[in-house]
Formats: C-alpha cells, structure tokens, sequence
C-alpha cells in the first residue's frame, strides 16, 4: 500500500526539482508558479546582460516563471518579469526569446508601470496584492491555495497587459533593439517572433494569445523594428551552441513535465537519442511511474556529463518521489556539490534527509536549509522545513520560530506573530532568533493594523 501511495503521489506532485513549486492538483488549467534551478538559471543567463544594458540592477528585477502554455510575459510593479512557459515552447531560438524578454525590459526601465499605476492606482493596488500572496503561497509549497490567488491575479496581468499603449508599446520595440545592440546581439529573433505571430492580429482579440492582446502587431510596429535591428552591425550574430543547449533542456524539461507520458514519448521517440529526448523520456518514465526506464535514462545522460548537476538533481527527484528516499541522497549530495550556491538543490536534499530522520541526517538538513535560507530568506517551504528538523532534534521553540518565519513569508501575519511570540517563551533572550521573533511581532502587528482600518 505503502508503494501504491508514493506512485499516486509521484503522479500529482509533478514539480519541476522540487515538488513544492507546483500545484498539486495540476490540471491543463492550473496556474501556478514554477521553481527550477536549471531553466531560472538558462533565463537569468539571456536576461542579466539585457537589464545590465538597461542601466537596471539585474539582482533587484524578479524572474517568475508561470505554469500556463498560453503565450505570455508580462512586467508588475516593482520589478517583475513574469514568463509563462508557453512562451518559452513557442520561441523557436534563445534570440527570439531575448527579444521579448528586451521589450519587457524597457517597459521597466522606461517606467511605464509607475504612470499608468498613478493613473488607477485603488484597482491595481488589490490587484498587486493578490498577486504577492499568490506567489508566496505558492513558494511556501501551499500550492492549492497559491494557485488559487494566482488564478484571480490573472486579472491583473490583463488589466496590465490592456493599459499598454501603442506609443509604450514602440518605445520598449526601440529599447530591447538598444539593448541587444549593447550587448552585441542581434535583434532579428524579436522580429522573427512578431512575424510568427503576425496571424493573431486577424483573431478576435479573445482569441488572441494574451500577448498580443496588450502587443498589437501592427505591419508599421514589425517595419520600425525590423529597421533599427538590420541596421545593427550584430544583425546576424548566431546565438552560442551553449544557448542553444540550454534553450533546449529546458524545453524538454518542460515538455516531460508538463505534457502526458504519451504526448512525451511521441514529441520525444525512442530513435531520437539527442540529450533533450532522453532527458524528456526520463521525466515522462517516471512520470508514468517506470522507475527502472526513469533511471537508466537519466543515468545515460549522467554518464555523458558527469558534471552536470541537474542531472543528478532529476535522479534524486525520481526516486525520493518514488518513496525511495534513502537512495535520493548519493545524487542530491552530488547534485549540492557541483552546485553549492543554489538553494533549491539544498531544499530538496534537505527534504531527503528529513525523511531519512537519523540524528545525523537532521543536523545535515538543518545545515543546509540554514543555507538556503541565506541565499533565499524568504522561501518559505525551506522555513517550513527548518521547523521539522527543529521539531526532530527536540527543539520545540526553534521549530516555532521557523514557523513564524514561514508564515511570515507567505503574509500570513496572524499565524506569523502567534508562532513568534508562542517560540520567545522558549528562546533565550537575547539570542538571533528571538530578535527576529520580536521583528515578526512588530511588522505583523503594524501589517495588522492596517488591514483593520482598510475594513473600516
Ligand atoms: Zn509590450
């Protein structure tokens, strides 16, 4: 029974590395926000130099990646660039995708969020909010009630999406084809991509792709661009073999993931043995709970890149997903090794070493999860899992206090001031934590409050 359990399981938390970021109840539907270490690496990697050129500070602009095959991306106050996946599956080339990640670039860098804000600020202030709880749920692993947010904050990217005007919608065609200049880059893939798509403008606009309700592709609109970006003297510069790698793992990855076994297995066959086709068939393997196929495919993949820690990141996924945690670990050790900076692979070892529940394996997590939460403070399915080992190693104020912080992340302030001040009977005073348990107390108290007077 125990078997048949973790197979239905695998089936419904299908997450991209960790199965906290995605709904468990996807369906063809379902919103939802994505983590991966690999495809927000591959975007990061086309849209750091872009923002860099932008005069942006790359570190302080946001990347989401949407579970939604429609095509999409979208900018949101503060600093967002919202991508959805189909909008990734349906760039044919890296260059095409920097393209549009470009365009959405100069929107930000040419303030076209901040005027139209002024100009209708009550609505996009609930708007924005939603959109925040939605993305914290969804990061703390209470993906059914994220997504659910997130759903109603469709509306918001709609009602984005609608306020951008033709003169906006120019004038960040005239930066990403600035940008791409400044990094060397040639601005052809952006054009290439409203050509593709040049059909949609004789679609009723609910037919439309949501981004060319708010992008209308007027011939005019291609002829400037395609103007300014053949003029450049990186017009015909190829994108690298590695970007073009990258681009493709990723697609596969998504495809694996997002698609039915049997969608997979036919995009991806059996006589195609290029590295995206068996790394698509060895998620689809073990999305159709073939474990033994799951595991020879991606050990093929392991033996052709033995460095490559996504790899052993996908192994240890498939098999603490299959209930085997204990044989997660040798691949996310590996997977943490060859890449100590990134917090999701700590996360997800952190998650097999709960399971494992040794003494040991407890100090080992929390050790990790204190690393993770370093680079990512506010990942709140790692405080969540901070709270457990805490809980394991008999810690019982520790394990609240990670509480608060969890709750807090996800702006749940209720829950976040009760655990802190629940932890501080316990905690010594003054310690690290029981400060940071009177800063929760103090922000949610003040977050309270203003709530409270909103429903007066
Ligand atoms: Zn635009």
């Amino acid at each position: 029974m125990k078997k048949l359990f973790s197979i239905l399981k695998c089936f419904c938390t299908i997450f991209l590395a960790l199965t906290f970021s995605i709904s468990t109840s996807l369906n063809a539907n379902a919103q939802s926000l994505l983590r991966d270490t690999e495809i927000e690496a591959t975007l990061r990697a086309y849209t750091d130099p872009i923002l860099r050129a932008a005069n942006l500070n790359s570190s302080s602009v946001d990347l989401y990646l949407v579970n939604d095959k429609s095509l999409n991306a979208f900018v949101t106050r503060g600093q967002n660039i919202f991508i959805h996946t189909g909008l990734i599956l349906e760039a044919e080339t890296p260059n095409q995708l920097k393209g549009v990640l470009a365009h959405e670039s100069g929107h930000i860098a040419g303030g076209h969020l901040v005027r139209r804000d002024q100009s209708n600020k009550s609505a996009y202030g609930a708007m924005l909010i939603a959109a925040g709880i939605g993305i914290a749920a969804i990061l703390a692993g209470e993906s059914g009630a994220g997504a659910t947010i997130l759903a109603g904050s469709q509306q918001f990217g709609t009602i984005d999406v609608l306020a951008h005007s033709r003169i906006n919608e120019a004038s960040a065609d005239q930066a990403a084809a600035k940008y791409l200049e400044i990094t060397g880059q040639s601005g052809k893939g952006l054009v290439e991509f409203f050509e593709k798509f040049r059909y949609q403008e004789v679609l009723s606009n609910a037919r439309r792709y949501p981004y060319f309700r708010g992008h209308p592709l007027s011939s005019d609109r291609i002829d400037k661009l395609r103007e300014v970006t053949s003029e450049s003297q990186y017009a015909n510069v190829k994108d690298t073999p590695e970007e073009i790698k990258a681009m493709a793992m990723a697609k596969a990855k998504l495809i694996g993931f997002l698609d039915a076994p049997q969608t997979v297995f036919s995009k991806y066959p059996p006589t195609d043995t290029s590295k995206p086709a068996r790394y698509a068939r060895a998620v689809a393997h073990y999305r159709a709970a073939d474990l033994r196929n799951a595991i020879k495919s991606i050990d093929t993949l392991i033996a052709d890149e033995p460095e490559n820690p996504y790899f052993y990141e996908l192994k240890g996924q498939i098999y603490h997903e299959s209930g085997k945690g204990k044989l997660a670990l040798a691949p996310l050790r590996e997977a943490v090794r060859l890449m100590p900076q990134a917090p999701l692979l700590e996360i997800a070892l952190a998650q097999s070493l709960i399971e494992v529940d040794t003494p040991q394996a407890i100090a080992s997590a929390t050790k990790h999860l204190k690393s993770a939460l370093q680079k990512e403070n506010t990942n709140s399915y790692a405080w969540y899992l901070l709270s457990q080992a805490y809980d394991r190693d008999d810690e019982p104020s520790l394990a609240r206090y990670a509480i608060a912080e969890q709750a807090f992340a996800m702006g749940d302030y209720n829950r976040a001031r009760s655990f802190a001040m629940r932890s501080q009977t316990g905690l010594n005073n003054p310690s690290a934590q029981w400060r940071r348990a009177s800063d929760i107390i103090v922000v949610a108290e003040i977050h309270l409050a203003k709530k409270r007077n909103r429903r007066r």
